[in-house]
């Protein structure tokens, strides 16, 4: 990086000048936001791909800001030192298609128009074993899909010519595999592109390969000063993963924005909170690995504790740029789902600022982050964003590095959400629970 300490001393400057929570600033220290979003945005991590050694790096960084700070480690688990005890490691199984074969009333299909979505190391259908589904001409064909991975199960499904864009769009997605946090559901999707209007007979023959790769959520926790209350967990999270680098390697995602801003804050929010030492709830901070090729770190990591006692979870996304309601400003995803925003609000009322309402609905947020996977248990759990992101330039480009944040407005922002959520901290409030019943469950083949 480039100038950096020039830089960062305009940077301090401006921090210093415009903070909105003088007494908050003092525990926040800017130098220490910048020292952290540097380092996790530097093109040294090669942009933080899952599977990479760059990101072991990440987690190993995150892992010792823990210890400095003094959190603790979920469970008493054995680890090399204390830092690698922070980190919360498991697999997940990626399958990837070799062999399909088809034939439909005895023509055989050629490649060109078959693919599969399949979490089975092989299929063998002949006549039977699979439900079979047309989609013509004027059927939705994203829908039609999408209702089949819900139910799960196997499917033949033949699809109109009409379609040929959208479905090449889906070979191109399955051809390179799909990962999956658990195998325990088998099923296939097998897609056919034809104009054949009635299927008299079917032959289906597929095989994969399924392997195994590592990955690792970084989590610590700062315990109830006393334990009148703390079973009850509030979580503070954000993914330290992203897309490493370009197809020819020649240029990387930093990820500064997403999500190096998030993981930033839930580090200097645990010390923070660490050095107030007075939170009357259980604080636990999870940077979560694998957000972006399907949240499987916020999955593994569900698992790994009762929902039901996670009173809260702050999930951290995007805070780098000022929003469109103005720099340090900050508004939350499926702020409907819950009364958490009204209850933050009633904090920054005092501060003359507010959360605002996601302004991009249509974008379908409360689904893009690892919040969703909380959700679908009842957790009141939300991300927390700055992004503008129906015009931001940078989303998932080489170009999100950390010369194209506002590093004022998102210290500002981690400020803001310090002093919101003191009240869940105090245990002075408890949020409602999400309706999981109205949360859309996720497909269970790709
Ligand atoms: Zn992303």
């Amino acid at each position: 990086m480039k100038n950096i300490s020039f830089k960062l001393k305009s940077l301090l400057t401006a921090i210093a000048m415009t903070s909105a929570f003088p007494n908050v600033a003092e525990i926040i220290p800017a130098e220490q936001v910048i020292k952290d979003i540097t380092y996790l945005a530097a093109d040294d991590l090669e942009g933080r791909a899952s599977f990479s050694p760059e990101i072991d790096r990440a987690a190993n960084y995150i892992a010792k800001r823990f210890t400095d700070i003094g959190l603790q480690p979920l469970s008493s688990a054995k680890a090399d030192n204390q830092s690698s005890s922070f980190l919360q490691k498991f697999t997940v199984s990626q399958i990837q298609p070799q062999v399909l074969s088809v034939t439909i009333n005895n023509a055989n299909i050629s490649q060109g128009n078959l693919a599969i979505a399949s979490t089975m190391e092989s299929v063998n259908w002949q006549q039977a074993g699979a439900e079979v589904h047309v989609i013509n001409k004027n059927d939705d064909m994203r829908d039609t899909l999408s209702a089949l991975n819900q139910k799960g199960g196997q499917h033949l499904v033949i699809i109109n010519n009409a379609h040929a864009k959208s479905f090449h769009a889906y070979q191109n997605y399955f051809n390179r595999g799909i990962t999956k946090l658990s195998l325990e559901h088998r099923g296939a999707i097998v897609m056919v592109l034809s104009d054949v209007g009635e299927i008299n007979t079917y032959n289906v023959k597929a095989s994969a390969t399924i392997t195994e790769q590592a990955l690792t959520n970084v989590v610590g926790i700062l315990p109830a000063a006393n334990t009148e209350h703390g079973k009850e967990i509030i979580l503070y999270s954000a993914h330290y993963d992203h897309l490493g680098v370009t197809e020819d390697g020649k240029q990387i995602y930093n990820g500064a924005d997403d999500d190096a801003s998030g993981t930033t804050a839930i580090i200097n929010l645990a010390q923070y909170y660490a050095k107030q030492g007075n939170n009357k709830r259980s604080l636990m901070f999870s940077a979560f690995t694998a957000e972006e090729i399907g949240g499987f770190g916020s999955k593994y990591f569900s698992q790994q504790l009762n929902p039901d006692n996670v009173v809260a979870m702050i999930n951290i996304e995007m805070i780098g740029k000022p929003s469109k309601f103005g720099a340090g400003t900050v508004w939350m995803t499926g702020m409907e789902r819950s009364n958490l925003g009204a209850l933050l609000n009633e904090k920054l009322s005092a501060q003359n600022t507010e959360i605002y309402q996601d302004p991009y609905p249509e974008q379908g947020l409360f689904y893009r982050s690892d919040n969703a996977t909380l959700a679908r248990l009842g957790v009141p759990a939300h991300s927390f964003s700055s992004t503008q992101l129906d015009k931001d330039q940078h989303y998932h480009q080489t170009s999100d590095d950390i010369n194209s944040l506002d590093l004022s407005s998102m210290h500002k922002v981690i400020e803001s959400l310090a002093v919101a959520t003191q009240s869940l901290v105090d245990s002075t409030v408890t949020p409602t629970r999400i309706d999981k019943a109205k949360v859309r469950a996720q497909g269970k083949i790709y």
